[in-house]
């Protein structure tokens, strides 16, 4: 089968012919039908999160937001059979440790990224395996666009557990969402869902242009203002700043204002994981977060459970994935697209449509 193949860190990402999967006892293999590009596969495709123990070897194949038809179910998979429509979480679970058992799969003691590691590999092919399959796969409805469903991956599914249950949004809240790429935007529409009053922040105009139509009332082009947490500020009552900050990219820079725009009491919420120039640090006003009770959330992934209430919000018309999908493209040009993510040069989540 064809796939898009991992050579090195910063080698060119190679198009080529390439066993297919095989089928573990607990697994299946899913035909794919569509599969985001995300941001992180543009990281490790750089070496970067090597600090995380995240050094993918060559040969991988990336991919971790898909969405495809059963060709081939382990012997001991009960929930599951050849045909069905399915996606799954980037991190898979095992299902039996304490977090999964307490509902908590995103976390799992024994997660197992997909796409960034050998023995699991991603979905920038024509078939990708998946590990544990009873945990892990989620019924994906025939009505929905395998685009939009790719969509939801990683990104979308970051954005919305972190916003929908890590922090608490009331209505009425200022919300600010620092950086408007695929998991930025995720946040605005998902918040302003839950009746938020959202600032977007970002340096591109598009993307501030996007922000609103996904439901942002305010924008702040911070290449525009001296200091982004008092523009943000200015903008809620009093000038207290925003009860929840959302920090979508994973800059130092942006992790700061969006500590530094909160009220007193205020919760941010960090989406972003970092680069290289911050190797997974970044100083903060450690006396301020004391003196203001402010908070600080970490949200990963989503676990598999809370598919079930994207696809009863976008039933309902609350929410839209498919309103960030910005461009599709064949398996032959995922390359191209990686290369244009490190110029921050796409908007929205691209997805692989064609294989
Ligand atoms: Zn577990
Ligand atoms: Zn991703």
């Amino acid at each position: 089968m064809k796939a898009v193949v991992f050579q090195g860190a910063k080698e060119p990402l190679e198009v080529k012919e390439v066993d297919r999967p095989e089928c573990d006892a607990d697994g299946v293999v899913v035909e794919t039908e569509a599969c985001g590009i995300c941001r992180s596969d543009w990281h490790a495709w750089q070496g970067d999160w090597s600090w995380i123990g995240m050094m993918p070897t060559p040969g991988l194949i990336f991919g971790h937001e898909p969405v495809g038809r059963i060709v081939e179910v382990g012997e001991n998979v009960e929930r599951f059979s050849v045909g069905d429509r399915v996606t799954n979480p980037f991190n898979l679970s095992d299902g039996t440790c304490p977090y999964c058992q307490a509902g908590r799969a995103n976390i799992c003691e024994r997660s197992v990224p997909m796409g960034f590691i050998g023995f699991q590999p991603g979905a920038f092919a024509e078939e990708y395996p998946v590990r544990i399959a009873d945990q892990n796969l989620v019924p994906v409805p025939e009505d929905i666009d395998a685009k939009d469903v790719a969509g939801l991956g990683c990104r979308f599914a970051t954005a919305f557990h972190g916003v929908a249950r890590r922090v608490d949004i009331s209505p009425g809240d200022w919300v600010a969402v620092h950086g408007c790429g695929g998991v930025g935007l995720s946040a605005v529409h998902v918040a302003s869902a839950l009746g938020g009053n959202v600032i977007a922040i970002d340096i591109v105009s598009e993307k501030l242009d996007k922000a609103t139509d996904l439901g942002a009332v305010e924008t702040i082009d911070s290449t525009e203002v001296q200091d982004v947490p008092q523009a943000v500020k200015k903008l809620t009552d009093g000038s207290r700043g925003v009860e929840i900050s959302v920090e979508a990219l994973g800059i130092a820079q942006t992790i700061q204002d969006s500590v530094n725009c909160l009220a007193p009491g205020g919760q941010h919420l960090q989406l972003g994981m970092t680069t290289a120039d911050e190797g997974g640090e970044v100083a903060l006003p450690v006396d301020n977060i004391v003196q203001d009770e402010r908070e600080f959330y970490g949200s990963y992934g989503m676990p598999p459970h809370e598919y079930e209430d994207i696809f009863r919000m976008m039933e309902g018309g609350k929410i839209d994935p498919s309103a960030i999908v910005s461009e599709t493209c064949s398996l032959e040009e995922v390359p191209a697209v990686m290369e244009r993510m490190g110029e921050y040069d796409t908007m929205g989540i691209p997805v692989c449509t064609e294989f």
